[in-house]
């Protein structure tokens, strides 16, 4: 009997896995796994002050190449229990549409590349090359101790990754319309400019720091650049200004404003930083200000050449059409698999992700697992 993406997805889904909890999700891939031959492992993390991490590696196979499918069994809280249609641990499915939290981020495509890699491999009995799950419980969450953690666990362990596939739901309207093969870089600062508060009739013996704090966010919101050959161009929004100044007769000591950049690969998180306080201080003039900053996330993109070329050919196998290769939209966990390994996210369609009523039509489960297939086969051909 093969394996089936729909029975796999459903038994996730009926696993309370809110972040950080693992509430049964692991316990269950690794089983699944365990049985075919997969070597498996349950790492655990900690970091002061936040929840443990439950996640899982496992692996099959010894040799090279070296494919690993990597995503999170972790969910978004279903919100509001009683708004969902079908029950949001259900895994209920009505009119060939699977319903529950997790049905496309991403326990959906977790499932469609488990029975793909257990069936290739109960068609290829002398399969060559390794596979491995890389899985973690914190995605969702601050993703401390997940995938980056993960990561340099399993490089300390000798591991070494040639390609990665990230599931997470890339598809816009069709699954396997978009392949993600980057990611734009997104970072964030706080600006404080210091002035001195004072009566707002006796501007003279005060300095309003919104005057300035005004300029340097006139001069920051200037284009960053024109695009380029795989990215829009860079963008950044400032997304609050903050006095908190409820009286109408005195100038404010301080102002602060928050923005958030997300960048192409004109840029690096360095460079950014740099050309960001420049054309402040440029703006700033001789008043006084600071810029905080919050930990970024880099840039990163995966050239198309053989890797690429071999997910479109198995794409366009299975739905007829070669997939977009996009780098819009947020950033993902593929960020951390950029300094090991070549790294795409193709997944399910993404368009009821983490709202109530999250769903996939079961066909669609079916067609991933088709393409995840194909892409084993072409891979390990
Ligand atoms: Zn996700």
């Amino acid at each position: 009997m093969p394996h089936s993406a729909l029975e796999i997805a459903q038994a996730l889904i009926r696993c309370r896995s809110v972040t950080p909890a693992e509430g049964g999700a692991l316990c269950y891939l690794q089983d699944l796994l365990k049985r075919a031959g997969f070597e498996t492992h349950r790492v655990k993390f900690s970091e002061p002050g936040m929840p443990e991490i439950d996640n899982l590696y496992a692996k099959i196979g010894r040799g090279v190449p070296h494919f690993v499918f990597a995503g999170h069994t972790d969910v978004v809280p279903a919100g509001d229990e009683t708004r969902w249609k079908h029950s949001a641990f259900s895994g209920d499915v009505a009119n060939g549409v699977l319903f529950g939290r997790g049905a496309v981020d991403m326990k959906g495509a977790i499932a469609c590349f488990a029975a793909a890699a257990l069936n290739h491999l109960a068609a290829n009995k002398n399969s060559k090359g390794s596979i491995s799950f890389l899985i973690t419980g914190d995605e969702e969450g601050p993703a401390v101790n997940g995938t980056v953690k993960l990561l340099q666990w399993a490089k300390a362990r000798g591991e070494q990754f040639d390609h990665c596939v990230v599931g997470e739901p890339t598809s816009v309207d069709v699954v396997g319309d978009t392949i993600k093969i980057g990611r734009r870089g997104s970072l964030s600062g706080t600006i404080t400019v210091a002035g001195k508060s004072g009566h707002a009739a006796y501007p003279q013996r005060a300095e309003n720091p919104i005057r300035a704090l005004v300029n340097i966010l006139h001069a920051i919101q200037e284009p960053l650049d024109e695009g380029s050959w795989h990215f829009e161009k860079s963008n950044l929004e400032v997304v609050s200004v903050d006095v908190g100044n409820a009286a109408f007769n005195v100038i404010p000591g301080e102002a602060k404003a928050r923005f958030n950049v997300r960048f192409n690969d004109n840029h690096s998180v360095a460079s950014l930083k740099t050309e960001l306080l420049e054309r402040s201080k440029k703006a700033a003039g001789a008043t006084q200000f600071r810029i905080d900053w919050e930990p970024p996330s880099d840039v990163f993109v995966t050239k198309p050449g053989p890797f690429v070329d071999t997910l479109s050919a198995s794409v366009a196998e299975v739905t007829g059409k070669k997939p977009q290769l996009s780098t819009s939209g947020g950033t993902s966990d593929a960020r951390f698999f950029k300094d090991y390994c070549e790294v795409v996210d193709l997944g399910l369609v993404g368009q009821t992700m983490h709202q109530v009523d999250e769903s996939t039509p079961v066909a669609d489960l079916d067609r991933l697992t088709a393409i995840y297939r194909k892409i084993l086969e072409r891979y390990f051909a």
